[in-house]
């Protein structure tokens, strides 16, 4: 049995007093009973304050982005052992806004999740086709390539210790959400193909659905038999919608 997992990707957004306001109103109605495992992943400059906001509470969190280096001259980076160092259980990587508008490809999104496993934190990890690749049909094609660069890497093992999400870069902040039946279908597509390597691997693996969920079609995405749970964008900046999708996923 996998157990559900839901994480809040804040991207850029997020004061001190914000966070502090999100996490305290997550706190007060997640301590009445959710029982899916929920993180947050707030900006970098915010972690080191997690450990106190969320002390004694269910939430974990995590990063967005990490280095692929262990540490040293690499200005503007942050290094794997820092995320372990301020109590980071995940991080995301490679996220289609990293792929795009960073120039990150498979091969380095492949090994930031090696990175981030020798430092024991558990690499979510985010594939997903653009609008023109599911209308030229390709879309498996794409989701395999980026499977596989991970699974060139370090074989089907790194999958032990890892989460993938599936994000349709055509969902994610447009309102527009793959209906239940498309992310099904993408979600089944990739246990199936890890299980071409190991099956118990692939039964084990937690595979996210990311792109518009929010309160009110969270209850139909994950109730679908490969959908693990949630990586959340703009509806996990708001208390009671990121806990109606929590409760969603229990
Ligand atoms: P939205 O939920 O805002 O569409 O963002 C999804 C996402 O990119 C999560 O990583």
């Amino acid at each position: 049995m996998r157990t559900s997992l839901v994480v809040g990707n804040w991207k850029m957004n997020g004061s001190r007093a914000a966070n502090r306001a999100l996490l305290e109103s997550m706190r007060k109605e997640m301590e009445a009973g959710v029982v899916a495992e929920v993180a947050v992943c707030p900006p970098f400059v915010y972690l080191a304050d997690m450990e106190s906001l969320l002390q004694g509470s269910v939430i974990n969190w995590g990063a967005q982005n990490l280095s692929h280096h262990e540490m040293g001259a690499y200005t503007g980076e942050i290094a794997p052992s820092m995320l372990a160092d301020l109590g980071c259980r995940f991080v995301i990587i490679g996220h289609s806004e990293r792929r795009t508008l960073y120039g990150e490809t498979d091969s380095l999104v492949a090994e930031k999740a090696i990175a981030a496993q020798k430092v024991d934190i558990i690499p979510i990890i985010c594939v997903g086709e653009t609008l023109q690749e599911r209308e030229q049909n390709i879309t498996e094609q794409v989701v395999e390539r980026q499977l596989n660069a991970v699974l060139q890497l370090a074989g089907v093992n790194a999958l032990k210790k890892a989460v993938i999400a599936y994000e349709p870069i055509w969902a994610i902040g447009t309102g527009r959400t793959a209906t239940p039946e498309q992310a099904q279908e993408v979600h089944a597509f990739i246990r199936g193909h890890v299980a071409v390597q190991n099956s118990g691997i692939a039964e084990e693996l937690l595979v996210l659905y990311g792109g518009s969920v929010k309160g009110s079609n969270a209850a139909q995405l994950l109730a679908m038999p490969d959908i693990d749970g949630g990586l959340i964008g703009g509806a996990s900046l708001n208390a009671k919608e990121f806990l109606t999708i929590c409760q969603a996923a229990v």
